[in-house]
């Protein structure tokens, strides 16, 4: 084991800068504490350290520094030193949470009361959930392939507007809602103008292409909640079921 301690020149006198000198009460404080840390940084253990803690004790008395202000620096530092020690033994978790705003910061706040120990430092990382849009495949298909989509169409000179899906052509479809005009087959367009006397402008509006099922069905509500609340449309559709977006 190697002993290593504050090596000190043969020319060192032990003179510093006098307490009775002419300067700032702070730099004479920072002479200490500029020593006694530089001591703790060099000496391999705390017997060492303490005894050159006693060193600068004896030098500062001779230099004329006040018992009382040389402990009490001293004791600062040691309190600093002892302070650092427990930040280095304490045992860090990270823990990521998804972000939902409120309800994950109530979270991360619960699990850290149930840790509760002053060894442990739980960091909480908050990452962003998954947002709607990166549950679908970007699909890229040509222009002139309307099958697979979410469609829509409006009402002249009113607020009503259209919208469904369907796995066949746009121009099919849009065949079948013309014929139910005449009594031929169900449309909710037929319905809905003969009812209101509204009339459609036929210009078929497509939303988005979607070749899954399941995925097309979801962007239609989506696409139906989109319309209503940011169009200011009055949404109608054929839609069985309401899907509930949270
Ligand atoms: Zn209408």
């Amino acid at each position: 084991m190697k002993w290593v301690y504050v090596y000190r020149k043969p020319t060192d006198t032990g003179l510093y800068l006098r307490w009775t000198s002419n300067q700032p009460r702070n730099y004479k404080i920072n002479l200490i504490k500029c020593l006694c840390t530089r001591a703790k940084r060099i000496c391999s253990s705390d017997y060492l350290f303490k005894q050159e803690l006693e060193y600068y004790k004896s030098i500062f008395i001779t230099n004329g520094y006040p018992i009382n202000v040389i402990k009490k620096t001293i004791h600062s530092i040691e309190l600093s030193i002892t302070k650092k020690k427990t930040i280095q033994n304490t045992q860090k978790i990270f823990i990521s949470v998804p972000y939902y705003g409120e309800c994950s910061l109530a979270l991360a706040n619960k699990i850290r009361k149930i840790i509760q120990n002053p060894t442990v430092n739980v960091i909480f990382g908050f990452k962003a959930g998954n947002r709607i849009s990166s549950l679908f495949s970007k699909t890229f298909r040509g222009t002139n392939d309307n099958k697979r989509i979410v469609y829509g169409y409006s009402c002249y000179d009113y607020k009503g507007y259209y919208i469904s899906q369907t796995a066949r052509d746009a121009e099919v479809r849009q065949e079948e809602h013309k014929n139910a005009f005449n009594g031929n087959g169900y449309s909710k367009i037929a319905e809905h103008c003969l009812n209101n006397k509204h009339r459609n402008n036929w210009n078929t509006d497509i939303l988005t292409i979607e070749s899954n099922d399941l995925k097309r069905n979801i962007k239609e509500s989506l696409l139906m909640y989109w319309y209503s609340k940011k169009k200011d449309k009055q949404v109608y559709s054929q839609k069985s079921f309401v899907l509930n977006v949270f």
